[in-house]
């Protein structure tokens, strides 16, 4: 396989991305960004663990003094690896993290509301990037596009491919090309396809950048791995993806063996210790998603467990529920990975819902506009219980939102 041939990003003094260099494993901490302490000592599992990257969550301007003390306390030890300011909501933020941090990851779906202002504003930020020698992401998700988007062509992954195609000339406008982009979503078909529909899209346009891939909200365990893998290593397989994020809602250190076995797998590195359930995934789950075959054959051995998860994954059977949950990060309102095991564990009978469980108010709606019902931590110890897309009942104390959320499923 031939790898997709890019332009090379450059992040911090050593860091490539792209343009033939191998495949960059990075990962995202889930401290609050303000706990310094705490997501200094994240960063340096993450780093030991193996992140070649990591990002953190800048919610706003009152974030940035903690993420410039993170930066100088990590590099005052020796640590080097890239940090990448994650921004939502705030362009003023994201302008400031750019003279902060290496990288810095906006995503178009809501850099302003205003799309005119937006435009003008995120010029500002590529010279302020051009500046200080900044990467940048422009980081699209399939549940937050923005208005102005979906409106000219639906919440397709072609739409996902033309806002990206939008923001990438402006970046070719500013003559800045230290860009990433990535595509994300939850639904491993429309990941795939939209990746495909803007590789097309750079390729006519001349200018190809290097591919940030990952499946958001993949969830955790088996399922959130395989899912991960199924939709990776589909664009792997035919040389697409630059870095990679395996998002679980775990504990962030352990996405990175994840991450690590799926690039290994694509490069000439050979692989030590064989994962059979890695292995099945990358195997079997892009021909089923591809159609290239419909079943995993009995012959392959895999058990009716592993085959099962695999045709879930690659969405050509659904033998339980589907969830979406967000990895959590700096925004995250309460305990996600528990919260997600108890409504996991009390929904495994309601076969092919769709079901979300999100760290936060803010990202957490837009994220899941493919589920039929949504558990979103609005702070405080509430929790917004959802119906598809639209908030049914609010401000629910934790401890009885799971009981509500049932009750509703139930009375249909
Ligand atoms: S939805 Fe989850 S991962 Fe996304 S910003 Fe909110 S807490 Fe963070």
């Amino acid at each position: 396989m031939e790898r997709l041939k890019t332009k090379q990003v450059r992040v911090g003094d050593d860091l490539l991305i792209g343009g033939g260099a191998p495949i960059v494993v990075q990962t995202m901490c889930n401290t609050h960004t303000s706990d310094v302490q705490a997501s200094l000592a994240q960063c340096r599992r993450l780093a030991a663990a193996g992140a070649q990257m990591i990002r953190l969550t800048v919610p706003g301007l009152q974030d940035v003094p903690a993420l410039k003390e993170i930066h100088r306390s990590l590099r005052e030890e020796g640590c080097k690896v890239p940090l990448v300011a994650d921004i939502h909501f705030s362009s003023d933020t994201a302008i400031e993290c750019a003279k902060v941090v290496e990288k810095v990851r906006i995503n178009p779906g809501n850099f302003h509301p205003d799309h005119e202002t937006a435009r003008r504003k995120f010029a500002e930020f590529l010279r302020v990037c051009k500046e200080h020698g900044t990467a940048v992401r422009v980081g699209l998700n399939h549940g937050s596009l923005g208005k102005y988007i979906t409106e000219l062509y639906g919440n397709t992954p072609f739409a996902m491919a033309k806002a990206a195609m939008e923001w990438l000339d402006m970046c070719v406008e500013e003559d800045f090309f230290n860009v990433v982009v990535s595509l994300k979503a939850s639904n491993t078909v429309v990941m795939v396809q939209a990746y495909r529909e803007l590789v097309k899209m750079m390729q006519e346009s001349g200018n190809v950048f290097p591919l940030h891939v990952g499946v958001t909200e993949a969830g955790n365990g088996d399922a959130g791995r395989i899912k991960s893998c199924v939709g990776i290593a589909s664009l792997l397989r035919e040389g697409i993806g630059d870095t990679i994020r395996v998002s679980l809602t775990e504990d962030p250190e352990k996405e990175i063996p994840v991450a690590a076995y799926l690039a290994k797998y694509f490069s000439t590195e050979t692989i030590a210790e064989r994962n059979p359930l890695l292995d099945a995934a990358i195997e079997w789950g892009p021909r089923l998603l591809d159609r290239e075959i419909d079943e995993i054959p009995e012959s392959a051995g895999l058990g009716e467990y592993l085959r099962d998860e695999i045709m879930q994954a690659a969405r050509r059977r659904f033998y339980r529920p589907e969830y979406i949950a967000c990895p959590g990060c700096g925004r995250t309102m309460y305990r996600l990975e528990d919260t997600f095991e108890e409504v996991k564990r009390r929904t495994s009978h309601l076969k092919g819902m769709v079901i979300a469980v999100m760290g936060c108010i803010v990202n957490g709606p837009g994220e899941m506009a493919d589920a039929d019902w949504g558990y979103v931590g609005e702070g405080g110890g509430r929790v917004s219980i959802y119906r598809r897309g639209e908030p049914v009942l609010r401000h629910v104390p934790d401890s009885e939102a799971i009981d509500k959320l049932l009750e509703l499923i139930e009375a249909g």
